[in-house]
């Protein structure tokens, strides 16, 4: 295991105390009465916060079990409120500051120099699986819709983003399928000019009939999840029926022949399947699709233990004989090859092997991603626990000012932590785990 140790105290990802603090040069002493009436546009959005207070649930939606006491739920409740005001605030001061700072020109780039030009959506809260790395057993609470970004809002920030530099777009979830209007977001998103990828990671449950349609649209790549080739091990996975693993099965035989060599299927890597590595690899002899194997990270609520944890170095003894490939400039995977059966070429692989190694062996010196909520919060760092909600900005009069949004954008990645979202390694993230999201609701 190779985890860093580098002082990264420089970075932070936005939010809030920390970042409105943070650029307090020179200090602007705002008397608020008067300011509400000088400055119709935050006044403006006091009043969204205030409207959005009453039909939104929570603002950050962690895990709620079934087993709390009513006295649990009447100090969640309250704890709830608390976080709502104190967010609606933070917003508050940080529109304020940011109102007397200039627009940088530069590319989204962050103080470490890393260029941010890859952006991840998430789609929908929802998924129609359970897996134990990902979804709570009992789900999560979900928004209302009115929560949620429509495609509009979607397909405005994603314009805003390209503008800014980003020229990759990545779907995800949830399961992005669930989404009912995703040929039409995906249509949208081809509009933009010279975007290089539109992307989605998805469970496959339900891809094979809609793929036709989303290629059509001008979908690029595709990554599937399955972390078995056995149905009744998937279902245990996954917490759902073993019939579902066999539309996984077509979903990737069916994007091998619509997207060769640009589909991809993730498996989390666990005590439960290390045994299915090399017949995962193998299937890169028959299929143009790579195997990436991912390390077991620990998000809120996903069982994950640090003796259940199978790093890069155990994996890779479960492969010996792997040819090590080139990577590209800011790829998360470690990529190999199989070897080929005989000196005649026969039996070589058509598609690649990958590792990522986020824990053992992080890559976040060559980040430069970032990610979208599907309630609009923008998180500079998966492991990141802060966020701003760039739906609030958006809903405010007028539709929003872009200069705003952009600002609010550049200044976030400028705060983001060098790596793992300023955590130390694997085990302080376990530590800290119940302050970000469930993996569910980041979008992975
Ligand atoms: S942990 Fe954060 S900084 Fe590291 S690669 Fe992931 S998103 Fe980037």
């Amino acid at each position: 295991m190779d985890i860093e140790d580098d002082d990264d105290d420089e970075g932070g990802a936005l939010s809030s105390s920390s970042f409105t603090s943070s650029l307090s040069k020179p200090r602007v002493v705002v008397d608020r009465t008067p300011s509400r009436r000088q400055r119709p546009r935050l006044e403006a959005l006091r009043q969204q916060l205030q409207k959005d207070q009453a039909i939104r649930p929570t603002d950050f939606v962690k895990n709620s079990r079934n087993t709390k006491s009513p006295n649990d739920e009447i100090e969640k409740k309250s704890r709830k409120e608390d976080d709502k005001e104190d967010k609606k605030r933070r917003l508050e001061e940080l529109m304020e500051r940011l109102e007397t700072l200039p627009l940088p020109e530069e590319p989204l780039t962050d103080t470490f120099g890393r260029q941010h030009s890859y952006l991840r959506i998430s789609l929908s809260e929802r998924c129609n699986l359970r897996c134990l790395y990902c979804m709570p057993e009992d789900g999560v609470p979900l928004q209302p819709a009115e929560n949620l970004l429509s495609n509009q809002e979607i397909l405005k920030l994603a314009s805003w983003f390209h503008d800014q530099g980003v020229n990759k777009i990545r779907l995800t979830g949830g399961e992005p399928l669930l989404r009912k209007d995703l040929v039409e977001l995906v249509a949208g998103l081809n509009q933009l000019q010279n975007l290089d990828q539109i992307g989605m990671t998805t469970n496959g449950v339900t891809l094979s009939k809609l793929l036709p349609e989303l290629v059509d649209a001008g979908m690029t790549h595709i990554n599937i999840s399955l972390d078995s080739l056995d149905a009744d091990k998937f279902a245990r996975l996954t917490r759902r029926p073993p019939a579902y693993h066999e539309r996984v099965m077509e979903a990737i035989e069916d994007c091998a022949k619509y997207l060769p060599y640009r589909t991809k299927v993730n498996c989390v890597v666990m005590p439960d399947n290390v045994d299915e590595m090399e017949a995962f690899a193998e299937m890169t002899r028959q299929l143009p699709v790579d195997i990436r194997f991912i390390e077991y990270m620990p998000f809120n609520d996903n069982l994950w233990q640090p003796d259940g944890f199978i790093s890069y170095k155990q994996m890779q003894r479960q492969l010996p004989g792997l040819q090590r490939i080139d990577d590209g400039p800011n790829d998360t995977t470690k990529w190999w090859q199989l070897s080929a059966k005989n000196n005649n070429d026969k039996g070589r692989a058509l598609g690649r092997i990958g590792f990522i190694t986020s824990m053992s062996d992080h890559f976040c010196g060559t980040c430069n991603r970032l990610r979208l909520t599907a309630d609009g919060q923008l998180k500079v760092c998966l492991f990141g626990e802060t966020e701003v909600s760039l739906r609030d900005l958006m809903r405010q009069e007028e539709g929003g000012s872009t200069d705003m949004l952009k600002k609010v954008i550049h200044y976030a990645v400028q705060r983001k932590h060098f790596k793992l979202g300023g955590h130390k390694d694997m085990i302080d993230l376990k530590a800290h785990s119940t302050e970000n999201r469930p993996m569910i609701l980041i979008g992975g």
